[in-house]
């Protein structure tokens, strides 16, 4: 299925990529799911007439963002009364909420919960989902709902399921991994589609036994794909790790051969330099979470020693929207915080969302993403945006964390296809979407 061409024309071009170039008045052409062209609108003056065109004038033409940790599964946490009396650490905020929570969603909730979560980050400009999803109750087969969802919508995403031994069930969830990632890599080299793709999950360290490690590295690496996992996220992760295992988190997934640069390690708060040395040596990255830390009051992770030492640091979510603009915001603003030292973080909180999920993005998808540049996947956003102060290369961070973040996104394309105009979804009725999750989340509190 190819899609016809679309112009985007008299915009504010901001590339990013290795060379953040912005180019004023600038001009888009897309081809199917490819960005054919790009320059001055006066270059493109003679396709204008055979081409459907989108005026971008006092927008910005971007590439759409990308959140590389993400649980649509947690949608109907919202509002709903945790078991009482309330948490008092990491560990009870699972045992009270998300794991209850995970262990009775059934299908229908699953739907639901993905496809709200995917629709609220079209709207917020995010293209590309990492999604880590858990479902104890629920997992033979789960992960086609989570995909149907997802394919309905239009955007691109990494699924995963985290495997965890807590109920007994790794098993099954081991098989469930490999089932939905054979099917991704069959479909994938019959039609080259890569609009979702699959990782192998991993709830975390301290819920997965030797077994079912071992048995998931031997499987990940069959299928060629790597694990997405949280890794010491609370403290006592490190702390069950050392007592049982004898060794570190990273060690124990190190020494089992579960890194290396298609992992993804989400967290990371309580490494040790071992544990740094060893991420950086395998090449694997590392997603910082900033929101879902604090929310959750288990430390900051040294993303400022993780960089220095050349680990691929990204920017997700872990559910706490499924837009970028508030956790890139806080990680500038945290890490300041934490070291006492106005002058940190600012670069790097951008560094870590645009350039850094960019490349980690680039590591599963076949063709640039992150970037607008001849040959890249066409997943774009036109956000309204009239620049208070000069616009250019060397003021576009400052612009970025305190304008272009708190703007409305206007249009959101995902491999070339215009899925948001004017803030509306396109091809789906939202009003009748939420309406149907609100009975289903109703139906679902009462179960909880
Ligand atoms: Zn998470």
């Amino acid at each position: 299925m190819k899609n016809k061409s679309l112009l985007i024309k008299n915009g504010t071009i901001i590339t990013l990529g290795e060379t953040n170039q912005i180019i004023q008045d600038g001009a888009l052409l897309i081809e199917g799911n490819i960005i054919k062209k790009i320059g001055k609108s006066s270059g493109f003056k003679d396709i204008e007439k055979s081409t459907e065109v989108i005026d971008a004038k006092d927008k910005l033409i971007m590439p759409g963002f990308i959140n590389t940790h993400m649980h649509f599964y947690s949608t109907f946490a919202r509002g709903i009364m945790p078991k009482q009396p309330a948490a008092e650490n990491f560990v009870e905020i699972l045992e009270k909420l998300w794991w209850p929570l995970d262990e009775i969603l059934n299908e229908k909730d699953i739907y639901y919960s993905t496809i709200v979560q995917v629709i609220n980050g079209i709207k917020k400009g995010t293209t590309t989902f990492f999604d880590h999803h858990e479902s104890q109750g629920v997992q033979q087969g789960i992960m086609d709902v989570i995909e149907e969802s997802v394919r309905e919508i239009g955007a691109r995403a990494s699924l995963s399921l985290g495997i965890s031994d807590r109920y007994g069930k790794g098993k099954e969830g081991i098989k469930e991994n490999i089932r939905f990632i054979e099917k991704i890599n069959r479909h994938k080299k019959i039609t080259k589609d890569e609009i979702v793709t699959a990782m192998f999950g991993l709830h975390a360290l301290f819920t997965v036994n030797e077994a079912s490690l071992n048995e998931s590295v031997d499987a990940r690496k069959s299928l060629g794909v790597g694990f997405h996992v949280h890794i010491a996220e609370d403290l006592s992760d490190e702390i069950i790790s050392k007592d049982k295992y004898g060794k570190s988190v990273i060690k124990r997934l190190y020494d089992a051969g579960g890194l290396g640069e298609n992992t993804i390690a989400v967290h990371c708060v309580h490494l040790d330099d071992e544990e740094m040395y060893i991420l950086a040596s395998t090449n694997t990255a590392v997603i910082h979470n900033p929101q879902s830390n604090m929310n959750n009051a288990v430390g900051v992770a040294n993303v400022l020693k993780m960089l220095g030492k050349k680990i691929t640091v990204g920017l997700g979510t872990d559910g706490m929207s499924p837009g970028m603009q508030d956790d890139v915001r806080v990680a500038n603003i945290l890490h300041k915080h934490n070291c006492k030292d106005p002058r940190v973080f600012f670069c790097e909180s951008c560094q870590l969302l645009l350039e850094n999920n960019a490349k980690i993005a680039n590591r599963f998808f076949g063709k640039k993403l992150g970037e607008l540049k001849e040959g890249a996947y066409a997943d774009i956003i036109l956000v309204d945006y009239l620049a208070p102060t000069p616009l250019n290369e060397t003021t576009f961070f400052g612009h970025f964390l305190f304008g272009i973040c708190e703007v409305q996104v206007n249009t959101t394309i995902v491999n070339g296809k215009v899925l948001m105009k004017d803030g509306k979804l396109i091809h789906i009725d939202e009003e009748k979407v939420f309406a149907e999750s609100r009975k289903q989340a109703e139906d679902f509190w009462k179960r909880f």
